[in-house]
């Protein structure tokens, strides 16, 4: 007798946490869409917290309703950067590190690939040349990224204070998700245009982000 009821007991909170957990994912699918139409993100920490524990089943429902489930990952962004984009306009640009995607260059990029990334010589040819010396020169490390393990490589070498990070919705998300794991906050800026060359960036926002600092002194 006493095991029945143990095994009800069970079996309601099974139920319950269901029951809970549905609710919720459709709580937040809701939020994500209308975040993600008018651009508002209230309560970004606790629905992040939301999202990422729900993230699989908020996107099944997505597909379920035949709704493009990068929405998810786009809105994720948006909240990530809301909430780390103040610590990192505040520190120095010495403690802060950029990452920059390969396909951002041209197709005729002359840079060799390096231990480091690829070694931008600043021939002309594409804007990353200008932006890392640029950056550089006001104390930012900056990389062109040659592929995705390279990011988690050079934070654990040079464990920057703050990262930005820019490249298509998937790949920001991934290393917005890997910062999070180092403890690092992270901005991204996702591209204009995705693909595997020839890439286009919104370079006045990418520039406002990282001048950031002076606004944070200024205010
Ligand atoms: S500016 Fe740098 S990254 Fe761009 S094409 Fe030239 S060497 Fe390559």
């Amino acid at each position: 007798m006493m095991l029945e009821s143990f095994y009800l007991m069970i079996g309601k909170i099974t139920v319950y946490f269901f029951l809970i957990a549905a609710v919720t994912t459709i709580f937040i699918a809701i939020f994500v869409i209308h975040s993600f139409r008018t651009g508002s993100f209230p309560f970004p920490n606790v629905v992040l917290s939301g999202i990422l524990v729900l993230e699989g089943s908020i996107k099944a429902l997505f597909r379920l309703f035949k709704v493009d489930d990068s929405i998810v990952d786009d809105v994720v962004i948006r909240l990530r950067n809301k909430v780390s984009l103040k610590r990192f306009k505040g520190l120095p640009f010495e403690k802060k590190s950029i990452f920059l995607p390969q396909c951002l260059r041209s197709v005729n990029c002359p840079a060799k690939l390096s231990p480091e990334g690829i070694q931008c010589i600043n021939c002309g040819r594409c804007k990353i040349g200008d932006a890392k010396k640029k950056l550089e020169s006001s104390g930012y490390r900056v990389f062109v990224v040659p592929g995705s393990s390279f990011i988690k490589r050079m934070v654990e070498k040079y464990r920057p204070e703050a990262i930005l990070g820019v490249g298509c919705i998937s790949e920001v998300k991934d290393g917005m998700d890997l910062c999070h794991r180092f403890g690092v906050p992270a901005v991204a800026i996702p591209l204009d245009t995705d693909g595997c060359i020839s890439t286009e960036l919104d370079w006045d926002v990418f520039y406002n982000t990282t001048k950031a600092d002076k606004i944070a002194s200024e205010s």
